[in-house]
């Protein structure tokens, strides 16, 4: 899930970018190996509505593949990335320390092979963003909470829990696993507005690298 204010945004909000980029500098100290920054799959590339597959076993490679997305969530200042958004299929999400309710040096919180278990407490309209929708900020319905369970990278089942931005990123994050994207949980209208404004972001991007 993509937070306003990140890098993606253009024109930049420069108070919000600054705080971002030092929260991300810092974080970049703690963490010495060579950043990798993956590519982003954006909307409506097909392979957003790919089947996923369980990971088998947290080996070198699943630990490779968390620490690319987490370098990529922080350089895009996301407050949650999918495996599927950087096009591998391991079921695989990564929501932001912060937004998971710890503080700013909170390290993401990972989850392998998530179960949503439970939502409710009633429902709640809430802003959304979505890396794989650069600048679409759009109000979507969702249930106040949720519970989730998964295994995190020492191969250990837990469970996770929350309201409010916590409860929706779990939700975003867990959709992307099921092929579903925020676009598919808006009314026609929105609808179309994404996609006339993802027509147009792609014909930048063509633009720029043309010139
Ligand atoms: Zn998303």
């Amino acid at each position: 899930m993509a937070l306003r204010g990140s890098p993606w945004q253009t024109p930049v909000e420069s108070a919000t970018l600054a705080d971002n980029s030092l929260r991300w500098m810092a974080r970049r100290a703690e963490f010495p190996h060579a950043m990798a920054i993956l590519d982003i799959v954006t909307y409506p590339d097909p392979r957003l509505r790919e089947a996923t597959f369980d990971v088998k076993e947290v080996d070198d490679n699943i630990r490779e593949l968390v620490r690319d997305l987490r370098d990529t969530m922080y350089s895009l200042n996301a407050a949650g990335i999918a495996a599927i958004q950087v096009g591998r299929l391991e079921r695989i999400f990564l929501i932001d320390g912060k937004v998971a309710g710890g503080d700013d040096d909170s390290p993401p919180l990972v989850f392998i092979n998530p179960e949503v278990v439970e939502t409710g407490k009633g429902t709640v309209v809430g802003e959304e963003g979505c890396l794989s929708f650069p600048n679409v900020f759009v109000d979507v319905k969702r249930p106040r909470y949720a519970k989730v369970r998964a295994m995190n990278l020492e191969g250990q089942m837990f469970e996770a829990e929350g309201d409010e931005l916590f409860g929706r990123a779990l939700q975003h994050e867990h959709d992307h696993l099921t092929g579903k994207l925020m676009i598919d949980l808006v009314g026609m209208v929105k609808k179309e507005v994404i996609k006339r404004k993802m027509k147009r972001y792609h014909n930048e991007q063509k633009r720029e690298a043309a010139s």
